[in-house]
């Protein structure tokens, strides 16, 4: 059965949702569409910060976006996403590295705050809905899903990327975008774990670290945080973070496992521990010092015997548990795949959408959130991302409709 509607917006995920409450909210009550491919909308953002969803951050800045999207002045407009939220009834609170989440501390909060607005702005929500072609003739669009076509006199790609596509984005989007004629910067996966040679014996221990990743030797990024040990590599937020640097060239990276102590106070405390402990052996001996995971593996890649006996160890070898603990390198041998990424690197290229994020080459056709060649840092930046240039898009659209 064909639908007509003015504004069809495909991808019912934060970018959207957010795009769909804009748009109605903007002159003209236009008709709209959502249509998604999955059963429900906002999806994935339920899974999002460990199922708390962290919104976004107090500290914007351009400094925590990467690729070909310029974010500067969607930023300037949109410095705040609290007061979009609590026009839905949805508060929220800020940790003290700036970080904001809902104040219910559930990302279902935030999925139901947008999906009631959706419902009480009467906005048609078509899930099971996947579009697989889009097509511009005559000034109108058509969309064929598999719930038969829908017409629109504008359309707006929130499809996502292809990360995570558990939860609906599966790439089809850069498909529509490219029946288009725009232009993509090949997409792979960021926010995600690194694989590594030399973790084993670490898998499941959790630390603080200071985190390099090094490049023909030199630090191409630094982060702080806590590393995660895999089966396979290593992840956690801070890994995360470098992971979209990691571009397939040989590289490390390189671990301060004992961030909060200089090498020299690491090293007098590790022979305070032998004093304390010269009756033991050697994989008793620091275990007050570091997990004992950890003790044990750092004997281990220091070549030191784990019986041996703690008033044995000489200098050197105590210097060089040490040594080892604060310049832990890790050969890096990949990054996850999308199954596990947080976000898409790449996408729809900074070039082909002017400031109102309409599409250059084709009048009429918005594209807003992951989809568009920008990825955030670990924080809260890409749903911050998201929801603004959804804001944006969706006004966009309803003004151009006029
Ligand atoms: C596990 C996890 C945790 C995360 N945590 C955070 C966090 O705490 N903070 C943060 O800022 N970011 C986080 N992110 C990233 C953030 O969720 C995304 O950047 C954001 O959701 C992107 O929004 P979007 O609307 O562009 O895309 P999506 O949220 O991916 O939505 C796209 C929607 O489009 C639909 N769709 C795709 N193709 C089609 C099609 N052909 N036809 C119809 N429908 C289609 C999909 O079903 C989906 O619902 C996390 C991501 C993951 C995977």
């Amino acid at each position: 059965m064909e639908k007509n509607c003015d504004i069809l917006i495909i991808g019912g995920g934060a970018s959207g949702l957010a795009c769909a409450l804009s748009a109605s909210n903007t002159a003209g009550n236009p008709r709209i569409i959502i249509a998604d491919r999955m059963p429900r909308t906002g999806k994935k953002l339920l899974a999002t910060g460990n199922g708390r969803c962290n919104m976004s951050n107090l500290n914007l800045s351009e400094k925590f976006y990467h690729g070909t999207v310029s974010v500067g002045s969607l930023i300037s407009e949109f410095p705040d996403i609290r007061p979009f939220m609590g026009a839905l009834g949805l508060f929220t609170y800020a940790d003290i590295a700036g970080r904001i989440y809902p104040l219910p501390n559930t990302a279902a909060s935030v999925s139901d705050a947008l999906r009631l607005a959706v419902e009480e702005k009467g906005i048609d929500v078509l899930t099971d809905c996947d579009c697989s072609q889009i097509k511009k003739e005559n000034g109108r669009f058509t969309a064929i899903t598999s719930l038969g076509s829908i017409k629109a006199r504008t359309a707006v790609l929130a499809c996502g990327g292809m990360a995570a596509p558990v939860h609906g984005s599966n790439g089809s989007g850069f498909v529509l975008a490219e029946s288009m004629g725009l232009e993509l910067t090949p997409p792979f996966p960021a926010l995600c774990p690194l694989t590594a040679e030399g973790v084993k014996g670490l898998e499941g221990l959790r630390s603080p670290c200071k985190a390099e990743l090094i490049i023909n030797g030199k630090t191409l990024a630094a982060e702080e945080g806590e590393v995660q040990f895999t089966k396979s590599g290593l992840s956690g937020i801070c890994i995360f973070n470098l992971s979209a640097r990691f571009n397939n060239e040989p590289c490390s990276v390189k671990l301060d496992l004992s961030p909060r102590l200089p090498i020299s106070e690491l090293k007098s405390v590790l022979f305070s521990a032998l004093k304390a402990r010269s009756n033991f052996e050697a994989q008793d001996g620091f275990t007050g010092v570091f997990p004992r995971q950890l003790a044990l593996y750092l004997l281990k890649r220091s070549n030191i015997p784990l019986s041996k006996s703690c008033s044995m160890l000489t200098e050197k070898e105590t210097e060089a548990i040490a040594e080892t603990a604060k310049a832990l390198s890790f050969k890096i041998t990949g990054r996850s795949g999308f199954d596990s990424a947080q976000v898409t690197a790449g996408g729809v290229k900074g070039g082909e959408v002017n400031s109102d994020f309409m599409a250059k080459k084709v009048k009429g056709l918005f594209l807003c959130g992951e989809i568009l060649d920008v990825w955030g840092e670990c924080g809260g930046y890409n749903l911050h991302f998201a929801f603004a240039s959804g804001i944006k898009a969706g006004k966009s659209a309803a003004l151009f409709l006029k």
